[in-house]
C-alpha cells in the first residue's frame, strides 16, 4: 500500500527521516504538503514567511522531481486533508517529522484516528538535536535556565550523522493545488525585492550558506555582535523551514579545533543550543507567544501601542539610528542581525513600554525566519518576562550599543543614509526619561511577585 509523507517544517530531501522511512517501507510514496490556516492549534504564518514558503516549495518540488516523486499540495485543516488523501490513495501508512508547538495536538489526534483504522502513523525526530522531553533536570523537570540545559545536552551522545537522500523515490502522483493558487507572494505593492536579492530559499541555498559558514565566516565568528560585519551564518530561515537540518549543520563543522577556532565553533554550537532551548521552552509552555513565562509580568502597565508610537518603530522612523537601521533591514530583507533584534526589542518594550507581544507579532509577520519557539522565547527574554531572561533593569542604551557594536557607523549608514540631514526625525523619546519610566513600571511587577 502507498505511504504518505506529510511534510511540515522539513522541506528537504536529504536527512529527512520520514521520507527515508517511507521509501524503505516499499510501495508508492505520496509526498504531501498542506497549507493549514484553519486549525485552531496552528498559527498562520506571516507575510514574509509566505514569500519564503512559496520559493522553498518550488525548490523542493524540483528536488523531488529529480528523485522521481512529485509534490502534492493541498490546502485546509491538516487532519481532514491528510485523511482525505489517505482515502483517495488507500494509504497504509503516514509518516511525518515532529513539530513541537501547539500544533502537535493536531498530530496526536491524527495519529489516534489513523491507528483506529489500522493505518500506520509514525513520527520521527528530525528538526531538533535533542527531543525536548528527553532533556531533564536532576529532579526530572524541564530546564528554565540555558547554561545547565546546554551542558546537559552536550553531555549526551553526539547527535546522529545526517541521512543521505533516497537514491530514488517511487512517487505517486495525486491531484493537488497549483502553488500559485495559494497566493503566498505579495501582489501590489511588491515588497519582496530586497528579499529576492538577499536569499535563495531551498536546500541548495541553505547548503551554500552552510559552506560559507564553514569555509569563511566561522573564523570571524567572535565578531558576531557587529551588525556591519557579516559573519553570522544567516542559516535561520533555512533551519526554520527545515531546508537544512541541525544534524547537517552539526556534522559539517569541524571538531578538534584549538584556540580561537575552537572557541568560535563552541560558540556557534551554543547558538544552535539557544534554538534547542527555545523549543524546549515551547514544548513545555505551548502558549509561549502569548503568555508571560513569569506570570508576575501580567501586572506590567503597558502603554497603548498606537499612542506610544508603534508605527514609527515599525517604519524605522524613531529618530534613534541603530533602531531605525534594524527595523529597515527587517522590512527590506526579512531578517535582522541578532544584536539589533535585541536593541530594537528593548527599545519597544522599555523605552516605548509597548507589550512584547505586539513586537513579537510584527516580527512574526516580517521575518523570513519567524519561528514559533525562538521568536517568542527571545521577545520574552528581552522583555524580562521570559525564562533565564535579561534582568528587567538592564535597559539597553541604543546610542551606547551603536558606539560599541557599530563603531564605524557602517551598519547605520547602510540603512539610514539620511541620518544627520533634515529628513531624519528627532528622537521620539528621551532615552533617560523613558528608561526611568520603564523602571517605574517594573515596580508593579515586583509588587505582583
Ligand atoms: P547565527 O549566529 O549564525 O546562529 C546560528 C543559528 O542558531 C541560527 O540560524 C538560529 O537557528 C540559531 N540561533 C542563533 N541565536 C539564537 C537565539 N538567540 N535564539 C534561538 N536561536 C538562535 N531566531 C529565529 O530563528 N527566529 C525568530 O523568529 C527569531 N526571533 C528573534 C526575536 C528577537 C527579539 C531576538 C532578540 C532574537 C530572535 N531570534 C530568532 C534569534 C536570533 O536573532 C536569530 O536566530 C539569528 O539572528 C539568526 O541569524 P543567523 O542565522 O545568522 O545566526
Amino acid at each position: 500500500s502507498p505511504t504518505i509523507v506529510w511534510l511540515r517544517d522539513d522541506l528537504r530531501v536529504a536527512d529527512n527521516p520520514a521520507l527515508n522511512a517511507a521509501v524503505e517501507r516499499g510501495g508508492d510514496v505520496v509526498v504531501l504538503d498542506v497549507l493549514d490556516d484553519e486549525s485552531d492549534e496552528v498559527r498562520p504564518i506571516g507575510s514574509a514567511s509566505r514569500w519564503w514558503l512559496h520559493h522553498s516549495l518550488t525548490a523542493l518540488a524540483a528536488d523531488l522531481d529529480a528523485l522521481g516523486a512529485g509534490l502534492t499540495l493541498r490546502r485546509g485543516p491538516a487532519e481532514k486533508v491528510v485523511m482525505a488523501v489517505v482515502d483517495e490513495v488507500g494509504a497504509g501508512a503516514v509518516h511525518w517529522n515532529r513539530r513541537y508547538g501547539k500544533a502537535r495536538e493536531v498530530d496526536a489526534r491524527l495519529k489516534t484516528a489513523l491507528k483506529d483504522r489500522d493505518i500506520e502513523a509514525v513520527s520521527h525526530a528530525a528538526n531538533l538535536l535533542f527531543e525536548p522531553w528527553t532533556v531533564q533536570t536532576g529532579s526530572g523537570g524541564p530546564y528554565g535556565v540555558f547554561t545547565p540545559f546546554w551542558k546537559a545536552c552536550l553531555a549526551r551522545d553526539e547527535p546522529r550523522a545526517p541521512l543521505e537522500a533516497p537514491a530514488s523515490i517511487p512517487g505517486r502522483a495525486v491531484e493537488g493545488d497549483d502553488l500559485d493558487s495559494w497566493e503566498l507572494l505579495p501582489t501590489a505593492p511588491d515588497w519582496a525585492g530586497g528579499m529576492r536579492d538577499e536569499w535563495t530559499p531551498g536546500s541548495t541555498g541553505g547548503r551554500e550558506r552552510l559552506e560559507q559558514l564553514a569555509e569563511e565566516r566561522l573564523a570571524d565568528y567572535h565578531r558576531r555582535d557587529e551588525p556591519g560585519f557579516e559573519v553570522t551564518s544567516q542559516l535561520s530561515p533555512h533551519l526554520r523551514f527545515g531546508e537544512v537540518s541541525p544534524y547537517q549543520v552539526w556534522h559539517r563543522l569541524r571538531d578538534g579545533l584549538s584556540g580561537l577556532a575552537a572557541k568560535n565553533h563552541a560558540k556557534f554550537l551554543s547558538e544552535l543550543g539557544w534554538r534547542e532551548f527555545s523549543y524546549h521552552l515551547l514544548f513545555h509552555n505551548p502558549d509561549l507567544a502569548t503568555v508571560n513565562y513569569r506570570r508576575e509580568f501580567d501586572a506590567y502597565p503597558w502603554n497603548d501601542p498606537h499612542d506610544a508610537g508603534l508605527a514609527r518603530w515599525q517604519k524605522g522612523r524613531t529618530g534613534i539610528p541603530i533602531v531605525d537601521a534594524g527595523m529597515r533591514q527587517l522590512w527590506h530583507i526579512g531578517w535582522m542581525h541578532n544584536r539589533v533584534r535585541m536593541i530594537t526589542a528593548s527599545f519597544l518594550t522599555k523605552n516605548l513600554q509597548i507589550d512584547w507581544r505586539v513586537g513579537e507579532e510584527w516580527f512574526w509577520d516580517t521575518l523570513v525566519d519567524a519561528d514559533e519557539a525562538s521568536n517568542a522565547a527571545s521577545w520574552q527574554w528581552v522583555a524580562g518576562s521570559g525564562a533565564d531572561a535579561a534582568p528587567y533593569f538592564r535597559v539597553f542604551n541604543p546610542v551606547l550599543q551603536a558606539q560599541k557594536f557599530d563603531p564605524r557607523n557602517e551598519y547605520v549608514a547602510r540603512w539610514v543614509p539620511e541620518e544627520g540631514t533634515d529628513d531624519y526625525p528627532e528622537p521620539m523619546v528621551d532615552l533617560k526619561e523613558s528608561r526611568q519610566a520603564a523602571l517605574d513600571g517594573y515596580e508593579a511587577v515586583k509588587a505582583a511577585k
